[in-house]
């Protein structure tokens, strides 16, 4: 589960400016603003005849369908399921190799890279749904913003607490910098700007948000109507936070690097998605994720396990829609795979990040914080106040707090770290930092093989 997969900053900031002036997102939103309208049935109908489409133009002549060719079939002919791990060691089968387009590298199972390439277009049809999400929040991809995204969108900030970068019409802050003297400056900064939405990692946004229910409330942020959530897992206690401080809801989205299938949040039931039919067929395939992308030509993947958990509710008959009107499907309990959200008990089970997560407010006094895994069976919060030292009594208070959720599976401890510490070379704060891995502990655990 991921956010688009960003390329180049400067291919991104690209595709960005396109997006905003491209009558193609325009087409695109009609197509789904069309659909939204529509019955259920209808929108099925369009969907299967739109991938039979996409099948037949990009996908036939792909090498491994071409030795596969149950993949081509219909979803109800078949029951064939491309896993990642196929993909991953054949990748090159999977090419169109017609089509331009660019190479990504993303995580595969069991931490291995993947290798994708992926379509020009396809970096476009995703901004195309991006605004789709924000566009049913009231925003629009050019609309004034404050943003808390690392370095990932254009050149550095080269020592700047933040900037302001036309291309994206925002404010975008330094997650090296988030400290009371920035967001004073900000406000300032964004006086003349009226910002409509937040926009960044929930990790990044939580600091701000922390110093606004200190400060605030701030006249400045006033104009907000949307958090738009990045490419991150955002905790209860957070969305709650934001919703409180900023009187504006959190918005996110659902994709993968894959591009096999795309959810929109729903306004109105936190945690569904809806089903973009424009972007991928989904399906749920043993409790997983499974999708028809219809957006990349350049590597069409059909019924591929995107190894994400979720539970697909598919509309109902005639008439039935969501209370927010939409009538597309929903995937809801959607819960990633991917390494970092893992822990390891005392057995080597795996253990979802899901169990770590936590709506006490002991928490919140902390501005940032991760969990670092180095040993089988236990796990570090590490945490981080801006300007003050944490005292003695919050760190044992969280850490009985934690250790009573997860039981005897995981010994569980607590240790001050410096806020640079915490961040990720892209300067998002890693929810898990997973350093252990239990099959190569297994494997250096065994006799070595004499000669
Ligand atoms: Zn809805």
């Amino acid at each position: 589960m991921k956010g688009p997969a960003i390329g180049h900053s400067r291919v991104v900031a690209a595709a960005f400016r396109a997006a905003c002036e491209s009558p193609l997102v325009t087409t695109h939103l009609n197509t789904l603003a069309r659909l939204e309208l529509a019955e259920p049935s209808e929108v099925a109908r369009w969907q299967e005849r739109r991938l039979r489409r996409f099948v037949n133009r990009w996908a036939t002549t792909v090498p491994y369908y071409l030795e596969h060719p149950e993949y081509l079939r219909s979803t109800t002919e078949t029951a064939a399921v491309l896993d990642k791990e196929t993909v991953r060691r054949a990748s090159a089968a999977f090419v169109n190799s017609r089509v331009p387009a660019r190479h990504v590298t993303t995580g595969g199972t069991g931490g291995r890279p993947l290798s994708l390439r992926i379509s020009y277009s396809s970096f476009f049809s995703e901004w195309a749904h991006i605004a789709y999400v924000w566009s049913r929040a009231g925003i629009s991809l050019g609309d004034p913003k404050i943003t808390f995204r690392g370095s990932s969108l254009g050149t550095g900030f080269d020592g700047r607490p933040m900037m302001y970068q036309r291309t994206y019409n925002h404010v975008a802050v330094s997650p090296f910098h988030l400290s009371d003297r920035t967001f004073t400056e900000l406000l300032t900064k964004i006086r003349d700007l009226r910002p409509v939405a937040i926009w960044g990692y929930p990790s990044s946004i939580t600091p701000f948000a922390l110093w606004v229910a200190r400060t605030g409330p701030h006249p400045e942020l006033a104009r907000l109507r949307a958090v738009l959530l990045a490419s991150e897992a955002a905790l209860g206690w957070q969305l709650s936070l934001f919703r409180e401080v900023f009187g504006a809801p959190p918005i996110r989205w659902y994709g993968q690097s894959e591009k096999v299938v795309f959810g929109a949040e729903c306004p109105r039931l936190p945690g569904h998605y809806h089903v973009t039919p424009t972007y991928g067929v989904a399906q749920v395939v043993n409790n997983r994720i499974t999708g028809s992308g219809m957006t990349n030509t350049a590597m069409p993947l059909l019924r591929y396990d995107t190894e994400d958990g979720g539970v697909l509710k598919q509309p109902g008959p005639v008439g039935s829609r969501c209370a927010c009107g939409s009538p597309f499907a929903v995937l809801h309990d959607v819960a990633g795979r991917w390494d970092q959200s893992l822990v390891y008990g005392i057995d080597d089970e795996p253990i979802s990040s899901a169990a770590l997560n936590f709506h006490d407010e002991a928490f919140a006094r902390f501005d940032r914080f991760q969990f670092r895994q180095d040993r089988r069976g236990e796990v570090e919060l590490r945490v981080s106040t801006v300007g003050r030292v944490p005292e003695a009594a919050e760190l044992e208070k969280a850490r009985s707090l934690l250790q009573h959720r997860v039981g005897d599976r995981l010994v569980i401890s607590v240790a001050i770290a410096n806020a640079d510490e915490l961040l990720s070379r892209r300067g998002k704060i890693l929810m898990i930092d997973q350093r252990y891995r239990p099959d190569e502990a297994t494997f250096s655990a065994m006799p070595t093989q004499p000669g």
